[in-house]
């Protein structure tokens, strides 16, 4: 946790996390519905926007005239000042985005990279993320997201495993924050998508939900009450490697066999095919058995978390490379199949397609989503290290 300046100071930092989040929800709004949301008083309100005024975190409209009064000037917030970076590492490349507090991505870049050595990645992503923003020297970097495929571990900064990258137990964070003197979030691909339907979709405030990415890799990402269950070490949401049955042959990349990733990625069906003697490659018009078999482990499996977690609403989320009909729609099916229970109605799901820029932009809400939020606890903290803004 970060260290606390004092009472006063912290009280200060929660009570603009609460304004903050008000406009957020509300945008634009006038300063009573502020005093409503928050109760907070209208001296202490009228103190905290000036504030956030003054700092480019919140920005007045123009003056529209309510039915009856004097014109009165909506806060909404800030576009220019104040900006997250978002990255997005594979094993070709880093992709970057600058987003701003509403969430408007105003910048990309893409990066290639080198080598998958941590070390390599880090000077790359660092170059990314400072030709990214060498268009917007005015404004401030809150902090970068990152979000790397696999398990991670983002209380320790740590990228636990990873299949794509190669790695195990690499300390990214430290690495990375060391590099650019800005504050670094870790987060895996998946939970970066999450993170982003959460600030952004407030029909899903407090809801349980279910994420799951289908591409290269699998993932999973639970939504407990409306914040992100990590489990032990960041194990959570461990879909990609739970186990669909003993066969033996079919390695996965963690060290065990028979894992749903050996089966239903993008990454297991390319070696499915040279298990078969068949030519591995785009997916793009291909309906074999290969592709019928990853739909039926991926629908079930989805099907199976469900029951166990009971969410109301489930997102999977293919990337482009795995958009086919013949495994998007089969999926559907087995989920819609497997699940059937009695009279119990199937949770809501909802099939997404999702490219680098999501995955990026997710990461760069993980970092925005702390500016909202009174309480940080489940991640890292970046409102009060360096190169922040800190109003008053
Ligand atoms: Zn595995």
């Amino acid at each position: 946790m970060r260290p606390r300046a004092g009472s006063k100071a912290l009280i200060r930092e929660i009570n603009e996390a609460l304004v903050l989040d008000v406009v957020r929800a509300h945008r634009p709004v006038a300063r009573a519905k502020i005093v409503a949301e928050t109760g907070l008083s209208p001296a202490t309100v009228t103190g905290i926007t000036a504030r956030l005024l003054g700092a480019g975190l919140l920005a007045e409209t123009d003056a529209v005239r309510s039915t009856g009064g004097r014109p009165a000037r909506l806060l909404d917030l800030g576009t220019d000042a104040v900006l997250a970076a978002g990255v997005r590492v594979s094993d070709t490349d880093a992709y970057v985005v600058l987003v701003n507090l509403r969430g408007d991505v105003v910048a990309s870049h893409q990066e290639p990279l080198t080598s998958t050595r941590p070390q390599d990645v880090g000077t790359t992503v660092a170059r990314a993320v400072a030709l990214a923003s060498a268009s917007r020297e005015s404004a401030t970097l809150i902090g970068v997201g990152v979000a790397v495929s696999g398990v991670v571990d983002q209380q320790g900064g740590v990228v636990r495993h990873s299949g794509s990258m190669g790695w195990e137990n690499v300390p990214l964070q430290q690495q990375l924050t060391a590099l650019m003197g800005t504050p670094v979030v870790l987060d895996s691909y998946v939970n970066a998508l999450a993170s982003g339907l959460l600030l952004f979709d407030d029909r899903l405030t407090g809801r349980n939900l279910m994420i799951f990415s289908v591409g290269a890799s699998l993932g999973a990402s639970v939504v407990v009450r409306g914040r992100i269950h990590r489990g032990f070490s960041g194990t959570a949401g461990g879909f990609a490697h739970s186990r669909v049955g003993l066969e033996t042959g079919r390695p996965c990349h963690c060290g065990a066999e028979d894992c749903l990733e050996t089966r239903a990625s993008y990454w297991g069906i390319q070696r499915e095919y040279e298990r078969r003697g068949t030519k591995p490659g785009s997916l793009v018009g291909r309906d074999d058995d290969v592709v019928a078999s990853a739909a039926d482990s991926l629908g079930t499996a989805v099907a199976n978390a469900a029951k166990m977690f009971g969410p109301e609403r489930i997102v999977v989320a293919f990337t482009p490379e795995m958009n086919v009909p013949a495994l998007t729609s089969r999926t559907e099916q087995v989920f819609r199949r497997q699940y059937a229970h009695g009279t119990t109605p199937p949770p809501a799901l909802e099939i997404a397609v999702t490219g680098p820029s999501s995955h990026a932009a997710g990461a760069a809400y993980t970092v925005l989503a702390q500016m909202f939020t009174a309480d940080s606890t489940s991640a890292a903290d970046v409102t009060s290290a360096p190169g922040t803004v800190t109003a008053g």
